[in-house]
């Protein structure tokens, strides 16, 4: 095998492109814009920006941001330090920094839409408008709408979350979490340079009504409309029964990030998982074992074991945590309360935040933890408010 066609140059596509184009790959990357503004919160965690230092140490302009604000109904506030910061970026800068670095280690980048990739023999001629590429793999990059029926994940009704948002000018040193009445989601204000993001996802929920729920919030909080500048998008949250039979992989091709529908069912994190299947598929097509048929069943291997099985496990608490109720209140609002009176709660929350405590092996972790959270929010703040009726705290 040795070329590969790269479709799409978002974050997974990018990373992919590097690693094959370093390791000898004749490597093309095709994509309908090259580096844009794609509508996200461009936030990367602790788990990422660690395993992948070049995410921090470069001259890209990011913020870094070491405070959360958690607020859910009848809940209240509180403010949850973070010592390893959300770093957040535009995607416009994420996404160039990105390609450049795909291109520095020889990829061919491309600007072109692909229309359409037919089996040719053992390899495959990826048509665009231009001359067709012909390549001997394919990796799949193409985010959440990617157009190919017949590569990557099929989302299903339900394996999908709706997201979109503004980018409203201002600034703020602090990033702000809403939890809502019965959404499985949540609403965000994300400072990056120069402006905010401030938007919703929600699953379940036409886009309409989400965009109402936004709008509502921002009155009530003060940000303004004017001059913002609004964006939606698609975010994959696939059910479970989805995550067992998710077709990332197949004959001569490989998906990656969104195109495989690795993200984060209760965060919405796609951005290190984007990067880090990328680096399992390249892992995998540069791996000893022989046939290109080895290589697929490898990178499927490779997921299921450092992520994927997590973000299954993820997406049966999802429905637990936006929609469960615990000690006579929603579970939203008691993460807030106990993120406010228990250190304890708070470092979970952190590591949480951080991307560094699983969801596997997470219920054992608060368990372990309960009696001396509990301990905690009773000398607090006396146990009484934490029953039926009593005031908001
Ligand atoms: C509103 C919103 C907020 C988000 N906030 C965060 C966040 O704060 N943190 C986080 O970690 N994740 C966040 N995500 C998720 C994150 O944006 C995605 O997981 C991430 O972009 C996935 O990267 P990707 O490379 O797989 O896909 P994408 O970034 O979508 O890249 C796909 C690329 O394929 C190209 N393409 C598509 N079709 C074609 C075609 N036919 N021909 C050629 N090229 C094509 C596109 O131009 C694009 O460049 C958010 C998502 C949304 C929608």
């Amino acid at each position: 095998m040795k070329r590969v066609a790269v479709l799409g140059g978002g974050p997974a596509g990018a990373f992919a492109a590097e690693l094959l184009a370093s390791a000898g790959f004749k490597t093309i990357v095709l994509d309908e814009k090259l580096a844009w503004e794609k509508p996200c919160g461009g936030g990367l965690t602790y788990k990422a920006y660690h395993q992948y230092p070049f995410l921090i140490d470069n001259s890209a302009p990011k913020k870094l941001i070491t405070k959360t604000v958690l607020a859910a109904p009848k809940a209240g506030e509180a403010s949850l330090a973070m010592e390893r910061p959300l770093v957040i970026y535009s995607r416009l800068d994420l996404n160039n920094l990105l390609l450049e670095r795909a291109a520095s280690a020889g990829a061919d980048i491309e600007k072109a839409r692909v229309l359409a990739v037919e089996r040719r023999g053992e390899g495959w001629r990826i048509q665009t408008r231009g001359a067709p590429v012909e390549a001997d793999f394919c990796v799949v990059a193409m985010g959440a709408r990617n157009p190919l029926r017949d590569f990557g994940t099929e989302l299903k009704p339900g394996d999908t979350m709706a997201a979109l948002g503004y980018y409203v000018p201002g600034t703020q040193e602090r990033i702000e979490i809403q939890f809502l009445p019965r959404l499985e989601g949540y609403i965000w204000v994300f400072p990056r340079c120069g402006h905010l993001s401030v938007g919703i996802c929600g699953k379940g929920e036409p886009a309409h009504a989400l965009r109402q729920r936004l709008d509502r919030y921002m009155e009530q909080r003060g940000i303004g409309r004017r001059d913002a500048v609004f964006y939606s998008h698609l975010l994959p949250s696939l059910e479970t029964p989805s995550w067992k039979r998710n077709r990332v992989a197949g004959e001569g091709w490989m998906a990656i990030g969104d195109s495989a529908g690795l993200v984060d069912p209760i965060t919405g994190e796609g951005l290190y998982y984007a990067i880090r299947s990328a680096d399992l598929a390249a892992r995998a097509l540069l791996a000893e074992v022989g046939s290109v048929a080895a290589k697929v069943q490898e990178y499927r291997r490779l997921l299921r074991r450092d992520f994927a099985a997590d973000l299954e496990f993820g997406s049966r608490l999802a429905k637990r945590i936006f929609h469960g109720n615990f000690l006579f209140g929603s579970v939203t609002a008691r993460m807030v309360q106990f993120t406010r009176h228990s250190p304890r709660f708070a470092r979970i929350m952190q590591d949480l935040f951080a991307g560094t405590q699983p969801y596997l092996g997470l219920k054992q972790r608060l368990l372990d933890n309960l009696n001396g959270s509990l301990l905690e929010i009773a000398m607090g703040f006396g146990f009484r408010r934490l029953l039926p009726g009593a005031s908001k705290s």
